[in-house]
This record gives structure tokens, C-alpha cells and sequence, in this order.
């Protein structure tokens, strides 16, 4: 059979131009877009103390109980009326001691001085304390040198927290520092939100599931198992909604339970505009889908719309791709409908210790680790290289007007653990 005489096309002048007519939204636009758009949709229920590490406080928090609650000592010594004038000072001790959570229960006379413990309250009449270090302790006297200032080595009563200040504000997801604060403060209870319901839908005929045996043309899942961890870790409640194939019916099917299930959507895969696209084409069918072309790399396509009053995150299907689109998008879009309000990644600049040059125009994310004070990148920074993300530990962001970066440029680090994995 003879092959048909067909040209390829011709190479265009605009070969590396963006589409024509297609407008690309910076990464920012398109981040204060979401949190405009964006609201709480999680309850809210009673959690004890003890159970409310992680969770995301639904209202302000303010203290119960000043800390410390009264006037207390801040080292062993002895504590009498303040301050001591410079030179020699003798006092004579009264019986007894004050303790932590055993108080002194009588006076000390002005002129005296009382043993006290760490912690203990300051008895009436005690304002100021010698560290036992510098004392000399004869016949129920002590002897020091002044001078001491009044309220030395002592802790005033809501030095660090006053009665009915705000604690810890509504949004706030409680750390374990947060817990020790709220207890020393006198709370024992706290209203948080109830855990965001994310969905992972993975698609595409070529996948299988880790464990089965892949045959030719077939790939194991990665981004399931990836996501699912991920948005655990970050403090969701992850819910696995398995593997459509690329059918539009079996697609429909699995949208159309999941929204029932979950309060947002992530897909990976079918979000472009080809025959296969199965996620973006069954959104643009309801009518509440936005293609975003983001200016990013990697991360096009990102398929955004509503299913079922439903977000649908349709994110790309490269690994890579997919988990840099979760961690600049959806994190942040996420933590706001969880109520912990828009979270913005923490990074900070270091010097480069790669070269690189960039189309200007376009935000880039590179899988990045921090050696010796400079971020290295991976060597390779084609999206479908797993094991650059395994080996990176964090992203550098590279500006989106930026054309090209030397040694020693100073770049942003967003170190993983910036985005709670
Ligand atoms: P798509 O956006 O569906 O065209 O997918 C883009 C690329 O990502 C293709 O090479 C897919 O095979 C790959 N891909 C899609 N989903 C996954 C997944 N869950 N795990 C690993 N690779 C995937
Ligand atoms: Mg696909």
C-alpha cells in the first residue's frame, strides 16, 4: 500500500509563542481569585482539649485565668518586701516555706524574708526574691549584698496572659505550643471545625493499582497514593475515590457519588482539551467549568468547576505536575474552605546553585533541597520524573518575570514542611 502523500505541517514563526488568543493568568491572579471566591463550608462541634491537637479553632479563644493567675516566684530563694539598698543586708527568716501549689499561709512581716520554691505564690507581703545561690544562711537569718531591684526573680500575675485577652483567634490550627497555652489558661474545651472531606479521584485507562500486575501501556498509580497522603498530612480528612477509566459515563458516575461523600473534589488527569479529557469535558457539559491557563510551569492543564455545588479541583495528570498545582492551589484554597483561612507558604531566600533560563511571563516551581546554604535543583525538570519530587524537599519559586538565574542569585526556598507535609 503506497503511504499517502501528506506534508507535515509547516513550522509557524509563532513556534514558541503562547496560543493565540489564549490569555494566560499569572499564578497570583489566579491565587486571589480563588480567595475571593472562596468560602468556609465546614461545621463546627465541641472537641476536648486533649483531643485538639490539629484542629482548626472556629472561634476566638480568650483566657479564662490570667498566666501566671497570681504573683509568683521564678527561682528557689527567699522572697521579703523589695527592693534592698545596696551593701550588706541581713533579715531574720519566719517559720516555713512557700511551694509550688503549697502556699505560705501566714504574713511576712516587713524587715523579714521566707523561704520559697519555684513556682510558689508570692505570700502577702513578698515582693521580691534572693536566689538562694546568693545567700548565706545562719542562726534563721539569711545574709546577702544589695542591691536588688523590687519584683526581682519574681513573675507578675498575667505577665504573659491577662483574664479575658484573646488567646488564640478563630482559624487558628492548634499546634502543641497552642494546647499549652489554652490549658494554662484555663481551657479545657474548644469549638473546631469539623475536617474538611477532600476527595482523590485518580483517571486515565492506563493506570493500575499498586499491587496488580501492569501490562504493556500500563502505569501504576502515583498520584492516589501521593495525594491522598499528602492531604492528610497538610490535616484533611482524605477520602479515596479510586480510579475512573477514561469514559465518560464511568467518570459521570463517580463525580455523581463523590459529591455526595466529600465537601471538594481533586482529580488528576483528563483536565486538557484532548479526545481523553474526560474531567474538563464533563465540567465544561455542566456548564461551571473554567479552564485556567495558568502562567506556571509545571502545572497546565488546571481544570476548576462545580460539580453537584462541588469543587473540582481537575488537576494535571503528571505526578509532578500534580502535586505542585495541589501545593500552590490547592493548599491554600483547601485550608480556607477548612476554615483555617488562605495559607500562604512560608519561604525564604537562599543563594542558587544552579544556573537556568526562563520564558519570561511565567512562574516556575523546581524541585529543590538546600546543601550547604544554596538550593540545588534536580537535574531534570521534565514533569513526569517521580523521583525528583522524592528527592527534592522543597520548591524554589522563580519569579515570573525572571529571565535567567546565575550561581548565587538569591532564589525562594519553600521548604515542603512550609506546606504541613
Ligand atoms: P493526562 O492529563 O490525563 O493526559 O495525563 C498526563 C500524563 O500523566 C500521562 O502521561 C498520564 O499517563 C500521566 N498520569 C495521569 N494520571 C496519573 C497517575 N495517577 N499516576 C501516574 N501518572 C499519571
Ligand atoms: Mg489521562
Amino acid at each position: 500500500m503506497s503511504k499517502p502523500d501528506i506534508a507535515p505541517p509547516p513550522l509557524r514563526n509563532d513556534c514558541f509563542a503562547l496560543p493565540a488568543g489564549v490569555n494566560w493568568t499569572p499564578v497570583d491572579e489566579a491565587l486571589a481569585l480563588l480567595k475571593d471566591r472562596l468560602t468556609v463550608v465546614t461545621g463546627v462541634e465541641t472537641v476536648p482539649l486533649m483531643q485538639a491537637a490539629g484542629r482548626i479553632l472556629a472561634a476566638d479563644v480568650s483566657a479564662k485565668r490570667s498566666n501566671p493567675p497570681q504573683p509568683n516566684t521564678a527561682v528557689d530563694g527567699y522572697g521579703f518586701s523589695g527592693p534592698a539598698p545596696d551593701g550588706p543586708c541581713v533579715l531574720p527568716l519566719v517559720e516555713g516555706r512557700a511551694a509550688a501549689g503549697v502556699p505560705f499561709s501566714g504574713d511576712v512581716p516587713r524587715g523579714h524574708a521566707v523561704r520559697v520554691l519555684t513556682g510558689a505564690a508570692l505570700p502577702e507581703g513578698v515582693d521580691t526574691v534572693i536566689l538562694e545561690e546568693d545567700v548565706t544562711l545562719d542562726q534563721g537569718h539569711i545574709a546577702f549584698r544589695g542591691p536588688l531591684k523590687q519584683g526581682a526573680n519574681t513573675r507578675k500575675a498575667g505577665e504573659d496572659v491577662t483574664e479575658g485577652a484573646l488567646a488564640l483567634p478563630a482559624g487558628r490550627r492548634l499546634t502543641p505550643a497552642d494546647l499549652a497555652l489554652l490549658s494554662a489558661v484555663g481551657v479545657a474545651e474548644i469549638s473546631a471545625r469539623k475536617a474538611l472531606r477532600v476527595g482523590i479521584l485518580s483517571t486515565g485507562d492506563e493506570l493500575v493499582e499498586p499491587g496488580d500486575t501492569a501490562g504493556p501501556g500500563q502505569i501504576y498509580d502515583a498520584n492516589r497514593p501521593m495525594l491522598l497522603s499528602l492531604v492528610r498530612r497538610i490535616g484533611f480528612d482524605a477520602v479515596d475515590l479510586g480510579c475512573a477509566a477514561d469514559d465518560r459515563a464511568a467518570l459521570k458516575l463517580h463525580l455523581d457519588q463523590a459529591a455526595q461523600q466529600v465537601d471538594v473534589i481533586l482529580t488528576s488527569g483528563g483536565a486538557s482539551a484532548g479526545d481523553e479529557d474526560h474531567v474538563s469535558a464533563l465540567l465544561s457539559e455542566a456548564g461551571a467549568m473554567q479552564e485556567w491557563r495558568i502562567a506556571l510551569k509545571p502545572g497546565r492543564p488546571l481544570a476548576l468547576g462545580m460539580w453537584n455545588h462541588t469543587p473540582v479541583f481537575g488537576l494535571p495528570g503528571n505526578p509532578v505536575a500534580a502535586m505542585v498545582c495541589t501545593l500552590i492551589f490547592a493548599h491554600p484554597a483547601l485550608s480556607l474552605m477548612a476554615g483555617a483561612g488562605w495559607q500562604e507558604p512560608m519561604g525564604f531566600d537562599v543563594p542558587a546553585a544552579f544556573e537556568k533560563r526562563k520564558k519570561p511571563g511565567r512562574r516556575e516551581y523546581l524541585r529543590a533541597r538546600i546543601r550547604e546554604g544554596r538550593a540545588e535543583v534536580f537535574h531534570s525538570e521534565g514533569s513526569g520524573r517521580i523521583s525528583g519530587l522524592s528527592w527534592a524537599e522543597g520548591l524554589v519559586e522563580i519569579q515570573d518575570g525572571a529571565r535567567e538565574i546565575k550561581p548565587g542569585d538569591p532564589v525562594r526556598f519553600i521548604p515542603y514542611g512550609s506546606f504541613g507535609l
